[in-house]
């Protein structure tokens, strides 16, 4: 049986606009059928989990006891995945700083998004919002062989790698999750470059984007699949079609960041593709992604648990059903990174 590289990633996160959702329906009820899903399969799944909102929570619990609630389902949640043998890492939404609270509603308002991206806010709020974030991951999680070896950042921000630099070698942190193959973006809001990357798993030392056989760090590039006009045209109206329904509504409910593209870059590498994610895919993608996976080696998936409907859910399932019949199937980051980049 030919091996096949699946790496399958998640999100872990409230909305991140006006309004937040809520943490059972954004995160818990989703991640549960997702890690039933991955348990069928004998997968592991990587979650990101926003430890932003994480800090909040903390802040917040002992004056308001839905808060507490929220903070003893997520804790619970993660310590399962972890003892089931996932990985759970951290994954930063520096603009939770500024959110909000409205404690009749239990939901929080992200409407301040001057601190969106890392790059945005000063020394003390970095070392802060890094190291407390390991912190209460650990915290949470007091699983003897917990290790934080993995990271990705909010909003695909990992640019200028040198602001994270000094926090990987801190804390021990080698595989970096940030890059979405071949995909520029400059916006109101995040701000990244990753049109030169044309490998999926190569070391680095001090640019994300630029192999370097020294260096102390890996990165796993997110894949990205091209999809034709006429499945884009069929999605579309399947989607429409769906949202009535309510097999194919988001689990979760809430509303997204606001943003602005500010001098749209031409990205030839990068058109008419989009991420491989589980949100995204419908039934008549699923042949696209099957192609995929019969012509690489290497598929990352990036979802997010709160975008995820029971029509997408029901189509992942269909997809690695038929993926493990066919493949031997490696979900493994580290023994994928032991095996592409030798020095590690
Ligand atoms: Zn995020």
């Amino acid at each position: 049986m030919t091996e096949k590289q699946l790496i399958i990633t998640f999100d872990y996160e409230l909305f991140l606009g006006s309004e937040s959702g809520s943490v059972s329906l954004c995160q818990i009820i989703p991640t549960e059928e997702l890690r039933q899903t991955l348990n069928r399969y004998g997968l592991k799944g990587i979650f990101f989990v926003d430890t932003t909102h994480l800090l909040r929570l903390r802040e917040l619990k002992n004056d308001h006891p839905k808060v507490q609630e929220d903070w003893d389902m997520i804790g619970n949640q993660l310590a399962q995945l972890v003892e089931e043998g996932h990985y759970v890492y951290p994954h930063l939404h520096p603009h939770w700083l500024d959110a909000e609270y409205n404690p009749e509603a239990n939901q929080w308002k992200l409407t301040n998004y001057q601190k969106y991206r890392f790059a945005k806010i000063s020394d003390e709020e970095r070392a802060y919002v890094f190291d407390q974030s390991v912190e209460v991951l650990k915290e949470m999680i007091p699983h003897a062989d917990y290790r934080i070896e993995g990271y990705r950042a909010g909003g695909w921000c990992i640019q200028p790698f040198s602001d994270f630099l000094p926090f990987f070698q801190k804390h021990g942190i080698y595989g970096e999750f940030s890059v979405l193959k071949g995909r520029i973006a400059h916006t109101t809001t995040v701000d990244f470059d990753f049109s030169q990357v044309k490998e999926n798993i190569y070391p680095f030392s001090e640019d994300v984007c630029t192999r370097d056989e020294n260096g102390d760090f890996v990165e796993l590039a997110i894949s990205s699949v091209h999809i034709d006009a006429t499945t884009r045209w069929k999605s579309k109206w399947l989607n429409r079609l769906l949202w009535r329904t309510k097999v194919g509504r988001s689990m979760g409910r809430g509303t997204g960041a606001v943003q602005k593209v500010l001098n749209p870059v031409p990205n030839p590498e990068y058109a008419d593709k989009e991420m491989v994610s589980i949100e995204l895919l419908n039934l008549y993608k699923l042949p696209l992604y099957r192609r995929f996976l019969s012509q690489n080696d290497y598929m990352h998936f990036i979802s997010h648990p709160k975008m995820i409907s029971k029509h997408n859910l029901a189509v992942f399932n269909r997809f690695l059903k038929e993926a493990s019949e066919k493949y031997k199937l490696e979900s493994d980051w580290k023994k994928i990174s032991a095996k592409a980049v030798v020095n590690l």
